[in-house]
């Protein structure tokens, strides 16, 4: 796989999921614009820590949610780098809580960052693909999305809503070369589950077939072969990357 001369586009690619991604694609030859929320400096620092291979990411800071935010971010990618090969839909964020006590602010906050944000990035990045004949989608989504984990109604919600747009999508774009997939994570090493109880940590782990918690680089390769040319007759679908926890 090489991705020389494509510009992929990752949301929350300064760390966690998104860094490993990114660092992924850079080491395969790619331009690589990684957005993020808010830390500048965390931002700066990742792409420092990257060496060389830093001169060739990009970073841009907004909100995902925001849909000024997002148009303002495609008007200038459109300028700047012309054609978009790749989105990959990876910011996200949890607000556990049990339904019974879960509040509206935690359900729209979630929902708005992992579902609109799919929505208004797929948009942006369709509309630059189309006319190209060519492009890859792929969502984060989340094994949590098919197995509904107590205290994730919102999350789970997000997560499955993922899967649905990306099957809806892959119709609608399938005879323009796009391609939209899902890419589903299990237990994943990264600050996002970081919270996590030490007892919730090790039943989690107990549960997975193969023992252990996934490492940033397992997930990156699986979204690196949907993202490839060699991909290209695979859309609509999920790979979950879970350890074997099967949803
Ligand atoms: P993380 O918290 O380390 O990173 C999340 C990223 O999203 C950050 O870069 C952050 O800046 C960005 N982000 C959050 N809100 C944003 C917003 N409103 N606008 C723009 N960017 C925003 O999390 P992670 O573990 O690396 O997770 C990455 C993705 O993988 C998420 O979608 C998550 O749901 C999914 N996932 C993670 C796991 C896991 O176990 N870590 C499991 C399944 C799925």
């Amino acid at each position: 796989m090489n991705f020389l001369d494509q510009n992929i586009v990752i949301t929350g690619g300064t760390r966690g999921i998104g860094a490993g991604i990114a660092k992924s694609f850079l080491e395969k030859n790619a331009h690589v614009i990684a957005t993020y929320a808010g830390n500048d400096e965390r931002a700066q620092g990742f792409k420092a820590s990257l060496g060389e291979l830093g001169e060739r990411l990009t970073l841009r800071k907004f909100d995902v949610s925001n849909k000024d935010a997002v148009g303002a971010f495609w008007n200038s990618v459109n300028e700047e780098f012309g054609q978009v090969h790749v989105l990959i839909n990876n910011a996200g964020i949890r607000k556990d809580n049990i339904l019974a006590s879960l509040d509206e602010d935690s359900w729209d906050k979630v929902i708005d960052t992992n579902l609109k944000g799919t929505f208004l990035m797929s948009q942006g990045a369709v509309l630059n693909m189309m006319s190209k004949r060519y492009g890859r989608i792929i969502n984060m989504s989340s094994i949590g999305g098919v197995l509904g984990l107590p205290g994730q109604s919102n999350y789970a919600a997000s997560k499955a809503g993922q899967i649905a747009m990306a099957k809806t999508l892959s119709k609608e774009v399938g005879k323009r070369g796009i391609t939209v997939n899902c890419v589903l994570p299990g237990f994943i090493e990264t600050e996002l589950i970081a919270d996590l109880p030490e007892e919730q940590v090790k039943e989690y782990r107990a549960q997975v077939p193969l023992k252990r918690f996934g490492k940033v680089e397992e997930v990156a390769h699986a979204v690196m072969f949907l993202a490839s040319k060699e991909a290209a007759y695979i859309t609509g679908s999920t790979l979950e990357v879970t350890g074997g926890l099967n949803g």
